[in-house]
């Protein structure tokens, strides 16, 4: 049984079956699916042809029994001969004696060592892939106490006592579509393929297998989450819809047009909606949100619009009223610093059904609020809200339809493993008559000549942002940096422009005023710490100044340029930075390169890794044993197609075809990825 303990292996025992332990191997499955990191090409070498001193692969028939002599104190030496076609050289390794049972006489074995050509000897360092079949020999991520050779000679036993109990858990049609090798070959030329298209080949099909099984489980969570909570049809007013639409100061893009028709097909519809609704900053997300709020007032429910800080609630209680009658559409905001009296009165006016939409925090759906009848939750600029606000709904007795919106531009691979269990939309289209934001990368040396132009800008009407460093173990320091690059900037630009300053530790009702002053242009320049970071809209500033740049991650400062380039005038961004090392400067000169935050966001990705640019353990994202997000994106994608196509069938599960992976998901199943 694949299920059992490593210990059923000959040579296994309590002290070795621990040690396996440590390397996450606990079952013969376990053993089996321990796959290599890399392969050493033992291809066979001519001795002529190695160079001396040279470190190689030499394949070649053991022609002497091996010897261990002593020497020193505590030193040994093995040697033996080897013959490669007719020349027989010597092999020596210094203190493994325990080689010696590994050197078998008339067996083919590979060394791996320095090559002394003149004494025609070879200074073994390992024992290779005495057991595989081709040129490849596997190397695993091994600790102290389990060795490269044993751990090939066990998985070497476990494929020979247990290999025929691998079946197959694809549906035969895929592995035929796609010319898949089987599991157990695939399986076992993961360790010893013959040759490099073997490899390529069990690799493929494995990767398939990993992201086909892991799709069909977010789906069936999917289909079954949607089937349980009824949720409600929303079914809004298509002509006073209409109306609004086209009542807009301008018209909606292509993209605007297909996500807004996406989400109303879902707002209709009487299942529970949950979407994800992602587009670049400034690509127009907020009149969405408005269409769709609009939409669920028209049939008679409420809405709520959550977003991370009071500033950006501010500004879209000030949008949404621009936007709405306020005849015939209530919309209030709720947030920390509502008075008491304001509060109360806000509270009942929700209850009661007074109020259809309201704006607020996260504490929005929280503490004590409660509604007449909430038909949607807007979430914006953040993908936190999860499944224990849902619970917090559920409990109260709401199913709302759910929309989440990110400028964040998960790349669509990212999307649909991390959010595997949401439907995507993309407003993947800028509104007309965007000038893109122009990027330049400067070292601090260089900071006064761009001084000198930024004065020249300010003089030309135009404002400015400058964003400090962002210095992640002290919010203190954060403070600090920014007071102190506040007061050189006020040095350099006072009298004629005023400066002002924004950080993390001020009260709320200072932020508010300080923006006050930045939005009516009482104050040229802003200096911040990072908390401008969403959705902040004033399209009079043209330049923004970065300081440390390096220090953010490539989204996080795609995201703060999309604070400038909101007007009809070029505007500028400037990364102030020294990276120490490539892959530093490799990151700013994509920013200087693209300013399509999809581009940003993939190459963040080569270049960090999604558990770096996530945050691994937060993201949600599966771990997999042998595939990579970034590089087997093709194959996520094909495989999401058919575990699509196979959950549309009725009763797929009791398909002859399908029990095999039907009995391999209800196993599995109890070992759920989400909570
Ligand atoms: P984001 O997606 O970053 O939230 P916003 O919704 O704040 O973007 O939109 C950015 C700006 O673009 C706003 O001033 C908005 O009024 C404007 N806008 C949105 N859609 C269009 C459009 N179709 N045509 C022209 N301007 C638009
Ligand atoms: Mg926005």
């Amino acid at each position: 049984m694949l299920q059992e303990s490593v210990r059923v292996l000959a040579g296994v025992g309590e002290k070795r079956a621990k040690d396996l332990a440590d390397l996450g191997i606990e079952t013969v499955g376990d053993l089996m699916a321990y796959y290599p990191f890399r392969y050493d090409d033992i291809q066979e070498r001519r001795l002529a042809e190695i160079q001396d001193q040279e470190k190689v692969t030499i394949k070649g028939l053991v022609v002497s029994p091996p010897v261990v002599s002593r020497f020193g104190y505590k030193k040994t030496r093995l040697q033996f001969r080897m013959m490669q076609d007719r020349d027989v050289f010597s092999v020596s390794f210094f203190n493994q004696p325990y080689l010696k049972d590994k050197i078998v006489v008339s067996e083919d074995i590979a060394v791996y060592g320095k090559w002394d050509a003149k004494r025609k000897t070879l200074t073994g360092m390992k024992v290779l892939g005495s057991n595989s079949e081709g040129d490849f020999a596997p190397i695993y991520h091994v600790n102290k106490a389990v060795r490269q050779t044993t751990l090939i000679d066990l998985i070497t036993k476990a494929f020979a006592q247990f290999g025929d109990e691998i079946e197959e858990n694809l549906p035969i049609s895929l592995v035929d579509k796609y010319r898949l090798l089987s599991r157990k070959e695939a399986m076992y030329a993961m360790h010893f393929p013959r040759n490099p298209d073997h490899h390529h080949q069990a690799k493929r099909r494995i990767v398939f297998e990993e992201f086909f099984l892991f799709q069909m489980k977010i789906q069936g969570l999917k289909k079954a989450e949607k089937a349980e909570s009824n949720g409600i049809a929303v079914l809004y007013d298509i002509d006073r819809l209409k109306e609004f639409t086209q009542g807009l100061p301008f018209e909606l893009t292509g993209a605007q047009k297909r996500v807004t028709n996406e989400i109303c097909r879902d707002l209709r519809s009487p299942k529970h909606m949950q979407r994800l609704l992602q587009g670049d900053v400034g690509s127009g997300k907020t009149v969405v949100a408005a269409i769709a709020l609009y939409a669920t007032v028209t049939a008679g429910f409420q809405g709520a619009l959550m977003v991370p800080t009071e500033i950006l609630a501010q500004q879209h209680m000030e949008s949404l009223n621009q936007l709405f009658h306020p005849d015939e559409v209530r919309v209030a905001l709720l947030t920390g610093s509502t008075k008491t009296k304001e509060r109360r009165e806000i509270l009942a006016d929700l209850v009661n059904g007074d109020i259809d939409i309201i704006v607020g925090t996260h504490a929005l759906i929280q503490e004590g609020v409660d509604f007449a009848n909430l038909g949607l939750v807007i979430t914006d600029e953040q993908h936190r809200f999860g499944v224990n606000q849902r619970r917090v709904l559920r409990e109260k007795g709401f199913q709302p339809d759910v929309l989440f919106m990110t400028a964040t531009p998960i790349p669509r691979t990212l999307a649909i493993t991390a959010y595997g269990e949401m439907d995507v939309s993309i407003i993947d289209e800028m509104p007309a008559g965007r000038i893109p934001v122009e990027t330049r990368w400067i070292r601090p040396p260089q900071l006064p000549q761009v001084l000198e132009w930024t004065y020249q800008e300010l003089n030309a009407g135009h404002q400015m942002y400058v964003i400090c460093p962002l210095i992640e173990e002290s919010e203190t320091l954060d403070v600090q940096n920014a007071v102190a690059i506040y007061e050189e900037l006020q040095a350099y630009f006072a009298p004629k422009f005023t400066v002002s300053l924004l950080h993390g530790k001020m009260k709320n009702s200072e932020k508010d005023a300080i923006m006050e002053t930045f939005k009516t242009n009482d104050s040229q320049i802003l200096v911040s710490t990072t908390v401008i970071e969403v959705g902040v809209n004033v399209p009079n500033a043209t330049m923004m100044l970065i300081i440390d740049a390096d220090r953010f991650g490539l989204a996080q400062l795609h995201q703060l340029r999309g604070r400038v380039g909101r007007g009809a005038e070029a505007s500028y961004c400037v990364l102030v930075a020294n990276p120490k090392n490539e892959t530093g400067k490799e990151r700013m000169k994509i920013m200087t390169e693209t300013t399509n935050g999809f581009v940003v966001s993939e190459k963040d990705l080569e270049l960090r890794g999604p558990g770096e640019v996530f945050g691994f353990r937060q993201s949600g994202l599966p771990e997999f044993a042998a595939a990579d997000l970034v590089t087997d994106a093709h194959i996520l994608e094909v495989a999401r197609k058919e575990a699509q196509a196979l959950w549309k069938m009725e009763n797929w599960e009791i398909l002859p075809e399908y029990t095999a992976l039907a009995t391999y998901l209800e196993k599995e199943g109890e070992n759920q990825f989400f909570d």
